[in-house]
């Protein structure tokens, strides 16, 4: 069959891919490894490929994979892809998330439609053809394209990515990538010694697949002799200055820094064909500011559905972190169940959080958060949800006593969080969502356009239902205003609390667009708020 991949400009690519077991750092290690090329001046771009056979993110249980991230183009994706915003403050997009559902969705329909003219589809070449091609078209406009193999090399699920990458190598030719195996390396206990063998096979996986890796990242718990490294260079056929062993750190953002001091920066500078050091100052100062002990350390009490795993929150979790380091001073996060809290539990916080959530477990918990919030002067940050928990609250404190969003109280006729027309009917389905970057418009001279310090906003959503604005008196009433809306004025995106200090809530995801340097205002703003009390 006619290969119609284009390979378009010379492109160079680094694949990321993991051996042992998954889950040790393949999208920390990915990242990092742009962080460092793109220190030395180099453009870089990131992908993601899961062999999952979901065609988004959207439907899988985040107490489970961790946190939807959104992209501003509505990508339902996977964490990683806030790693890769994160560390090399960018903004991925559809593209940098491809899963094999996606694929073989779009295969299906084209063979349904007649498009591969009697040939039979195959999983090997037409699979592995469109996963090159959604690799390239990624990489377009970059120097350098990274792409994360999401799983184990080795899983049955996974064998496609593994061929198109090893194929793809093939056509760009070896010199243009550089294949990175991330490997896990057990301390056995009662032995006390690293144990090297899952290792040495996950690369003779790898190489049973045409792939000899350039360089292994081997993860550890704790830090392990050197030799070790040297067993896995000697057995899997890379030189030892490749081998860059990868204790557990202290902070993820400490990654980029250890890596470019160790053999695989030579490797970078090599294959970027730049051999000027790394201006790696933006990573030294982040490690500074959280490491520093400061005078203060405020506490941040997260009013939370999923308990244990931080993953669930791991933007909102690290924007605080961002905020805190921005304001200097110690964060302590204060996990709230929503299902059992009461005013005893908002009462030792300095701060409630009230994130994003879908369904009513919790909700009355939250509800009574923000209504706490309110009622004491607390200062509040509501997200998505957390917005509308708090024109709940405020609409029962109006006296609308069953006041409550359709999603939760289907058939309340106080249904001051409603779902818009054209969307109802589809509450359990995936990509009816309000996806990706809106702009909304702040009022003059409200308390949250002094803290964006401007009224122009932009910000990613992900959510279905919307405020009801034929109940705008009852809000005002119990203490809210609607400080911003869309453009049209027919969404509400903002709201706040004018009585208050610090009470804001948004109808989107301020937490997608934080940066560790570069903290998102609204967390700033509640830090703020707090630091000085
Ligand atoms: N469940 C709510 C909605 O669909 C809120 C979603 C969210 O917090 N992301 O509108």
């Amino acid at each position: 069959m006619e290969d119609t991949t284009d390979m378009g400009q010379t492109q160079k690519y680094i694949f990321v891919t993991g051996g042992v077991l998954s889950g040790v750092g393949k999208g920390i290690t990915a990242a990092s490894i742009g962080a460092v090329l793109q220190a030395k001046g180099v453009a870089v771009s990131v992908q993601k490929c899961d062999p999952y056979l979901n065609v988004d993110a959207g439907l899988l249980n985040p107490a489970e994979h961790g946190e939807c991230f959104v992209t501003r183009d509505g990508a339902e994706t996977d964490l990683d892809l806030g790693h890769y915003e994160r560390f090399l403050d960018i903004e991925t997009t559809q593209k940098s998330a491809t899963l094999s559902g996606r694929l073989l969705s779009e295969l299906i329909a084209d063979e349904r439609a007649g498009k591969f003219g009697g040939k039979t589809v195959q999983l090997v070449p037409h699979l592995t053809q469109s996963i090159q091609k959604a690799i390239v078209a990624a990489g377009k406009g970059s120097d350098i394209h990274i792409v994360e193999i999401g799983g184990t090399v080795g899983d049955y699920e996974g064998l496609s990515f593994i061929e198109a990458i090893r194929e793809l190598g093939q056509k760009v030719g070896r010199a243009n990538c550089l294949f990175v195996h991330v490997v896990y390396v057990p301390f056995i206990g009662t032995s006390k010694e690293f144990k090297t063998k899952p290792a040495q096979n996950a690369l003779n996986d790898l190489r049973g697949f045409g792939i000899v890796p350039d360089a292994v990242v081997v993860r550890t718990d704790d830090p392990a002799p050197a030799n070790v490294a040297k067993k896995i260079s000697l057995f899997g056929g890379v030189p030892e200055d490749n081998v860059l062993l990868m204790p557990n750190a202290d902070t993820v953002y400490r990654i980029p820094l250890i890596l470019a001091r160790s053999g695989v920066n030579k490797l970078l500078s090599d294959f970027s064909e730049r051999d000027n050091e790394p201006d790696l100052t933006k990573w030294k100062k982040l490690i500074r500011a959280q490491a520093a002990t400061y005078a203060k350390t405020v506490t941040v009490g997260l009013v939370a559905k999923y308990m244990d795993n931080e993953d669930t929150y791991i933007s909102v979790l690290e924007a605080l972190k961002a905020a805190a380091w921005h304001e200097k001073v110690g964060l302590k996060v204060q996990w709230i169940n929503a299902e059992t809290a009461t005013a005893k539990d908002f009462k030792q916080v300095d701060a409630l959080l009230v994130p994003g959530g879908f369904g009513a477990r919790g909700i009355e918990g939250k509800v009574a958060a923000a209504r706490y919030a309110l009622d004491h002067n607390v200062p509040y940050l509501g997200i998505c949800l957390g917005l509308q928990v708090a024109v709940i609250a405020a609409a029962r404190k109006a006296g609308l006593k069953n006041a409550n969003s359709t999603e939760f109280a289907a058939d309340t006729t106080e249904n001051v969080v409603y779902i818009m027309d054209g969307q109802a009917g589809k509450e359990s389905t995936g990509g009816t969502l309000r996806l990706g970057d809106y702009p909304a418009v702040l009022t003059k001279g409200s308390k949250l356009a002094t803290v964006y310090g401007t009224t122009d906003i932009v910000e990613r959503h992900r959510h279905r239902y919307e405020v009801n604005q034929a109940f705008t008196e009852a809000i005002v009433k119990g203490g809210l205003a609607i400080s911003g809306t869309s453009p049209n004025g027919k969404l509400v995106e903002f709201i706040e609390a004018p009585a208050c200090d610090y009470f804001v809530a948004t109808q989107a995801h301020p937490e997608f667009r934080s940066r560790p340097s570069r903290a998102h205002p609204l967390f700033v703003g509640l830090i703020h708020a707090i630091r000085d009390k």
